[in-house]
């Protein structure tokens, strides 16, 4: 088994994700994977690093299938014993136009967003080493979609005391209140992404104090962030920032110092922590 610190980096093939593992190639004393669901994707993506110098090692990650996060799990378990760095990276975004139902659209989004990006945290955070970092990109648009929540959900969302069970429970009711058309009159804002993404900051904000719980003395640092806008596939070439500018503040969240002992369980851009 290595010795050697490891990174991880969900969908980082392309966009922020790719400039993640850029960064973290220059800067991550370790072994930094890339990963991809489709392999010719990731290899050609470890490649376009190597022509830079940078040496990036690849592993399939499907967020979206159990047996693809598995099988990552075990790998890491074997050869490494575990994990130093998880950037939960992937998200996906339909775009404004696009004519797909919104029921459909709410149920795509959520599976990938919230309910695959939890998967990967179910699977691989009880492997995360003492001292490792566990970064999970959300967006902006959760805070403001938190925004456009009834008082109610508001109050939930932003509750100490709300349970994984419970955020899975009213994700879930999101997707079954968009089929039947009452998601608005059930309180909820009319955007997909922005609940997907307010599942993710919520769910940091739960696995953070599980980890106070559970691993106080393990010194695992977790955190919810926003890149920015940057000029992806997601967003387009109008955004203003560059890949690279995107990456920073997940990196800067993946490479804190070991006797940091914050942020944990915050929301942050541009390397700040933001109120929930
Ligand atoms: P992007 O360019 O569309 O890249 C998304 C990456 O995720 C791609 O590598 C994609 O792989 C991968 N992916 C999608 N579904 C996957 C799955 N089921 N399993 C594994 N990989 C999967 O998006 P981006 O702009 O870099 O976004 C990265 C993150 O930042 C997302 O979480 C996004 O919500 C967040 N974010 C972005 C912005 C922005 O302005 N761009 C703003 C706020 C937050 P394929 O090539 O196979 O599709």
């Amino acid at each position: 088994m290595s010795n050697v610190p490891v990174a991880v980096v969900t969908g980082s093939n392309k966009g922020i994700g790719f400039a993640i593992v850029r960064a973290l190639c220059k800067q991550f004393p370790g072994d930094v994977y890339l990963t991809a669901r489709d392999p010719g994707r990731g290899q050609k993506a470890v490649a376009k690093l190597q022509e830079e110098g940078l040496c990036a090692l690849f592993h399939q990650l499907d967020i979206d299938d159990l047996q693809s996060i598995r099988a990552l799990r075990d790998f890491l378990k074997e050869k490494y014993g575990g994990l130093n760095v998880l950037v939960n990276n992937v998200g996906i975004a339909f775009k404004v136009h696009d004519t797909t139902p919104f029921a459909v659209q709410a149920e795509v989004t959520l599976k990938t967003n919230f309910f695959g990006t939890r998967n990967v945290c179910t699977e691989l955070l009880p492997l995360v080493k003492p001292y490792g970092k566990v970064v999970n990109v959300s967006s902006m648009v959760s805070s403001s979609a938190l925004g456009g929540c009834s008082r109610e959900l508001q109050q939930k969302f932003r509750s100490n005391t709300i349970t994984e069970d419970e955020l899975v429970e009213l994700m879930t009711k999101f997707v079954e209140d968009t089929k039947k058309s009452v998601h608005e009159k059930e309180g909820w804002p009319n955007t997909a992404y922005g609940v997907s993404k307010i599942g993710v900051t919520v769910l940091s904000r739960i696995q953070a104090r599980m980890l106070n719980e559970k691993r106080k003395g393990d010194h695992i640092l977790l955190n919810a962030c926003c890149p920015g806008w940057v000029r992806t596939d997601m967003a387009g070439p109008q955004a203003t920032k560059s890949p690279d500018e995107g990456a920073e503040t997940p990196v800067y969240l993946a490479l804190l110092p070991s006797d940091a002992d914050g942020p944990h369980g915050q929301f942050l851009s541009n390397k700040t922590v933001r109120t929930w």
